[in-house]
């Protein structure tokens, strides 16, 4: 993908980065809510366009608390019009906490310590990716810290070996990547490995806030390189790109509005948005000691998810296990699209707990923070988390379809392309859920999810039910990753 410098301003062209902290304060403080105009953007993100900076603005700046339920009422009908009942599921495996960086928020911090440092060896990690596979696990993010040991070789090689792996039935079939930025060639090396998404969070985007976080005698306490991570990996050709915002760190006003500049950005640049935003809010860590000014609490998250829902139509929405399962349950409603199951961030715990689970002693215990990144709130089990989700009549889904046909820019097709849900999503969806009901589901959830299955045909493309039915048959004779 080649730069457009003719719709697209890079730091390099005018001299500051596309970020520019007064343009987006001018529109938060001269945008005004009135409930019409409130009613007309959310008319038009139902009629799946973009929101405008000014019209997010609207959004942010609207507290009257019957406006801000029909805000999120917009966000629940969208999701549900536009990305029926499907939530996207995988597992986080952090592969090493080793950082040259010293992040004031993270437990993996240089500072810190008392934190047990650690790399997996090639061993350690084809044992957690077979304990994953036995959990039914299908995709995965791998986490790193920054440090020269994780090289792009490095993460290219744990990528290859992550596929490599194949247990019983199981196997990996989309390995994403959570890593420091690199440069191009970096980012070219990884791309060869087999990436799906590479996420990197901004954590705030506001420069004088990012120092403060991140010194300046380290890596990260290079805002800029950091902001253009992006435009460097879509240069390399990685055009599926996870952006997030550390919620915590700065007024959540300025960051949502910044991730939209972000967002128009890359669309100018790249014809091509954000694959998947994260929503990471901050928790608590071993040393962990920063001002709480800027936490977000729980009804402003919401509101703050629904915003990004109908601002960008077309993306991913990723809630980690860092949110409690009541939260979660709630946000899916209103817009995440992408859940971890089964997260454990312990270096190397998905083997230990998996064998002490054979032994039938009993599941997680307490978390050792001095050992992980941070303190999660949803540490229930895969099987779990996919009970809840169908007794929702959710389809919990496993899909890597589109990626593997080279269907990039899969969101926007869902959103944009009119049948394609129907035609491919769902029924995809529907495969790799039974896949899962038949290798590892015990047998109260088998039975769940074959109704949920039969609820949601109606949601399958007539001309492509009795296809999936047969599908579906193949599956249960015993053939594997079957998608349209
Ligand atoms: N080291 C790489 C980096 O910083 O880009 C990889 C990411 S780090 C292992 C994953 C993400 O965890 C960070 O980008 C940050 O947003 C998030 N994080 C760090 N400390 C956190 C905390 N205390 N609570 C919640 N999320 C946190
Ligand atoms: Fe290191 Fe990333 Fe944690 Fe910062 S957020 S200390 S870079 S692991």
């Amino acid at each position: 993908m080649q730069f457009n410098p003719e719709k697209c301003r890079i730091p390099d062209e005018i001299g500051k980065p596309f970020i520019d902290p007064e343009e987006i304060w001018d529109f938060i403080n001269q945008t005004e809510s009135t409930p019409d105009r409130v009613r007309e953007i959310i008319a038009k993100s139902l009629n799946k366009n973009r929101l405008t900076m000014e019209e997010t603005a609207v959004l942010i700046n609207t507290t009257d608390p019957v406006l801000v339920e029909e805000i999120k009422e917009g966000a629940r009908t969208l999701k549900r019009n536009v990305y029926g009942n499907r939530i996207v599921l995988f597992a986080p495996l952090y592969v090493g906490n080793y950082c040259v960086n010293n992040c004031k928020y993270c437990g993996f911090r240089s500072s810190n310590h008392e934190q047990v440092r650690t790399t997996l060896t090639d061993e350690e990690f084809v044992r957690n990716i077979e304990a994953l596979e036995d959990d039914g696990q299908k995709r995965l993010i791998l986490v790193y810290g920054e440090s020269p040991k994780y090289s792009p070789e490095f993460i290219a090689h744990t990528t290859k070996l992550a596929y490599s792996v194949h247990k019983g039935n199981g196997s990996i079939r989309r390995v994403n990547i959570n890593a420091a930025p690199l440069d191009v060639e970096g980012f070219r090396i990884v791309k060869e490995a087999g990436i799906g998404t590479y996420q990197i969070f901004q954590e705030t985007y506001h420069p004088e806030a990012y120092s403060w976080y991140h010194p300046a005698n380290t890596i990260k306490g290079n805002y800029e390189w950091r902001l253009t991570s992006m435009d460097r990996a879509q240069q390399a050709g990685i055009d599926d790109n996870g952006l997030g915002i550390l919620f915590g760190l700065y007024d959540w006003r300025f960051e949502v509005l910044a991730m939209i500049r972000h967002t128009n950005h890359l669309e100018a640049c790249f014809n091509v948005g954000p694959h998947t935003i994260s929503f990471p809010r901050i928790k608590d860590a071993s040393g962990l000691n920063i001002d709480t000014k800027y936490f977000v609490d729980d009804d402003t998250f919401e509101k703050i998810i629904a915003i990004f829902r109908l601002a960008v139509p077309y993306t991913g929405m990723i809630l980690t296990a860092r949110e409690t399962s009541e939260f979660r349950a709630k946000a899916i409603q209103y817009g995440i699209s992408q859940i971890d199951g089964g997260t454990n961030l312990q270096i190397g715990d998905y083997k230990y707990h998996h064998e002490e689970t054979e032994k039938n002693s009993d599941k997680q215990e307490d978390q050792n923070l001095h050992r992980e990144q941070f303190k999660i709130g949803d540490d229930r089990s895969l099987g779990e988390i996919i009970d809840e989700l169908l007794d929702n009549n959710f389809i919990p889904s496993f899909c890597t379809a589109c990626y593997r046909l080279g269907r990039t820019g899969e969101h926007f097709m869902e959103f944009s392309v009119p049948g394609f849900i129907k035609r491919y999503c769902t029924p995809n969806a529907i495969l790799t859920l039974s896949e899962y009901l038949v290798d590892y589901a015990t047998p109260e959830v088998a039975a769940k999810g074959w109704k949920v299955i039969e609820n949601n045909m109606v949601n399958v493309d007539e001309k492509f039910r009795d296809e999936l039915l047969k599908r579906i048959e193949r599956i249960k004779a015993g053939e594997r990753d079957l998608y349209f």
